[in-house]
């Protein structure tokens, strides 16, 4: 939004309307939509989202009390933006990229007012590496040079994505601070521009890339009933909903703290303050289990808990999205977590409630499903501008009033993801965790992965995973009859099935998030336990059929001990698996008459 072109001197939009976060001035003229402003003497951070004939209506990022009509409004010029440059990683952030730090450490909690620290250190120097010479030909995102941003990932510095031409300067080797250029161009279209470390960007319009690509590669979570049920694709979109208390946050949580992205944007997103507090609290102190270094070095934190400024939240996904593509860019694969979606969307109705908007389902705005869409579809396996292939991936949590996935937030983010883990207040309440029901969820990137699996142990493996969903739906089926003729009026052959289904169930599905050696399974484990359970159902086939006793087979120790294999064998190890194979294949043949107890050959 350049201020050349404007009519000369207008008089100073004052506020001269307050309705809680919802702000309006006149007159408007010297504004533009989707521009940051400043409110008040105390310059509250807002953004015009309206502009009429006679007035602007601003979205009040901090909290208004005390804001009076007649405050004046001051115009940035620039869209709301946030600072991308290195330094982010280990930062947490409120909904605008303002430090919570800094913030806290200015007013004593989160309702800051007008705090305007810095989101990237000014002061810090950075090592930077030029990669190319003066006099060089620059396209848009191509690798100017390089900064080691943590010991675990290295930042290229790119030429901006409108730009072209030739580079008339870059720095030499050396240590320098965030906001000084490192390089000049000589613009093709004339004129020249400086770069430096770090640089501003809208938040609300995605970054730039040559082009999208299908995904292929599995995003490895570490938990049985995603990655090896119902897997999320790097570069996919995945949504967990599920009703008050059945394990969200936990989940999510635990997902972004094991999976293997290498770049982490947690949104707590109108959560409660407290779990924003634990997450503050526990995350430094975390080890990457994939690196064993400090897991904030990974990981961006961004906090607009429910006690924190309603509009804020509502910018704080679009903030951590920004800053998740800015290491897209890099080439980077970088997962976004955003707990919850549905309080953003409450946040959404809230603003639009104050302006009087006229409110279609549930009194969300009309346009839920287009900020929805335009959420999820930030993310994505793409090519970047220089070429380089990577990814971002989104979870985000959804939770319903009543657990009732027909609401509308629901119903519309159903739409817009592919991996659909929704969690089941009776699993939750029977303290089966993840409480994701496998009825009810889905993931449309199976076929996607299916070829990583193959190239990394998981023999057969969507055709197994297949196999044992339609157990499991064979199992639902057959309890409606049990609850009606009783479990011991079915055939052998239906009891095995429950048998199982049962052993799917608790030795695959469930997992602790408690656990040193559950909490998180390698894809390779996953694939010998997979193994394991697929041999154990092809070996209860054969003795059912030639008269063992399904029930019975149940009650074998060595059967006992694959349902705690998650926590029992350490790591993907291979000659434990094959002993518990061994033992089981034994034990079992031992209780079929009809094969007077001969060994049945493992796979
Ligand atoms: P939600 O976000 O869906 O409201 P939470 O994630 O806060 O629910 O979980 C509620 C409670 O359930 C937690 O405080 C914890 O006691 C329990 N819980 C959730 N997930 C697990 C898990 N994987 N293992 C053990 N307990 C869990
Ligand atoms: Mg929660």
């Amino acid at each position: 939004m350049p201020r050349s072109g404007r009519a000369a001197p207008v008089t100073e939009p004052r506020v001269f309307w307050i309705n809680g976060p919802v702000v309006k001035a006149r007159p408007p003229g010297a504004l533009a939509m989707k521009e940051a402003v400043y409110v008040g003497e105390e310059r509250l951070a807002a953004e015009v989202i309206r502009l009429d004939a006679d007035a602007a209506t601003l979205q009040v990022f901090e909290d208004t009390t005390g804001l009076r009509p007649g405050a004046p409004v001051h115009a940035s010029g620039q869209p709301l933006a946030v600072d991308l440059g290195p330094g982010m990683l280990g930062c947490m952030y409120d909904g605008i990229q303002r430090p919570l730090e800094a913030i806290a450490a200015r007013h004593g909690d989160f309702f800051a007012t007008g705090a305007q620290a810095p989101a990237l250190d000014p002061e810090r120097r950075w090592r930077f590496e030029p990669a190319l010479a003066a006099g060089t030909q620059v396209a848009p995102g191509q690798v100017l040079g390089r900064v080691a941003e943590s010991a675990a990932l290295s930042s290229p510095v790119l030429v901006p994505s409108g730009s072209s031409g030739t580079l008339a300067w870059i720095a030499a080797a050396g240590d320098y601070p965030v906001s000084e250029p490192v390089a000049r161009l000589d613009l093709t279209e004339g004129g020249t521009q400086e770069i430096a470390l770090s640089h501003r960007c809208p938040i609300r319009t995605p970054r730039p890339v040559a082009s999208r690509l299908a995904p292929h590669t599995p995003l490895l979570t570490g938990q049985r009933v995603i990655d090896t049920f119902f897997p999320v694709a790097k570069g996919g979109a995945a949504a967990l909903p599920g009703g008050f208390g059945t394990g969200k946050t936990v989940l999510l949580q635990t997902v972004a703290k094991w999976s293997d992205a290498d770049v982490i944007v947690y949104i707590g997103c109108g959560e409660r303050g407290n779990e924003m507090a634990d997450v503050l609290d526990e995350f430094p102190r975390l080890e990457d289990p994939l690196t064993g270094r400090p897991l904030m070095e990974r990981t961006v934190l961004i906090a607009n808990t429910s006690n924190m400024p309603v509009a804020a939240r509502e910018a704080s996904i679009y903030t951590g999205m920004t800053i998740a593509e800015y290491y897209r860019d890099q080439g980077h694969a970088v997962a976004v977590f955003a707990d919850s979606i549905s309080r953003w969307a409450e946040a959404l109705r809230e603003i639009a409630g104050r302006l009087e908007e006229l409110p279609a389902e549930e009194g969300y705005p009309a346009y839920l499903p287009t900020r929805l869409a335009e959420f999820f579809e930030r993310a994505g396996h793409v090519q970047t501008l220089n070429g380089a292939e990577a990814s971002l991936t989104v979870f985000g949590t959804v939770s319903p009033p009543g657990g009732d996935f027909s609401e509308p937030v629901t119903a519309h983010t159903r739409r817009y993801v592919k991996t659909f883990l929704a969690l089941d207040r009776t699993r939750a309440q029977a303290r089966f965790y993840p409480a994701i029901d496998p009825l009810q969820s889905y993931s449309g990137y199976t076929a996607q992965t299916e070829r990583w699996w193959e190239a990394h142990g998981g023999v057969r493996w969507s055709s197994l995973t297949r196999g044992m969903l339609a157990l499991l739906e064979e199992q639902a089926r057959l309890e409606k009859m049990v609850k009606i003729v009783g479990r011991d009026a079915l055939p052998a052959e239906q009891r095995r099935v429950l048998v199982c289904a049962e052993i799917v169930v608790e030795s695959l599905l469930r997992q602790s998030a408690f656990s040193a050696s559950d909490r998180y399974c390698a894809a390779a484990k996953q694939a010998r336990m997979l193994a394991l359970v697929e041999h154990l159902i092809r070996q209860t086939e054969q003795l059912v059929g030639a008269g063992a006793d399904p029930d019975r087979l149940a009650q074998l120790p060595a059967m006992r001990r694959v349902l705690r294999m998650g926590e029992e064998i350490e790591g993907d190890d291979e000659a434990a698996f094959e002993r518990l194979t061994r033992e089981l294949t034994a034990a079992m043949a031992a209780l079929a008459p009809g094969l007077g107890g001969e060994r049945v050959t493992p796979p």
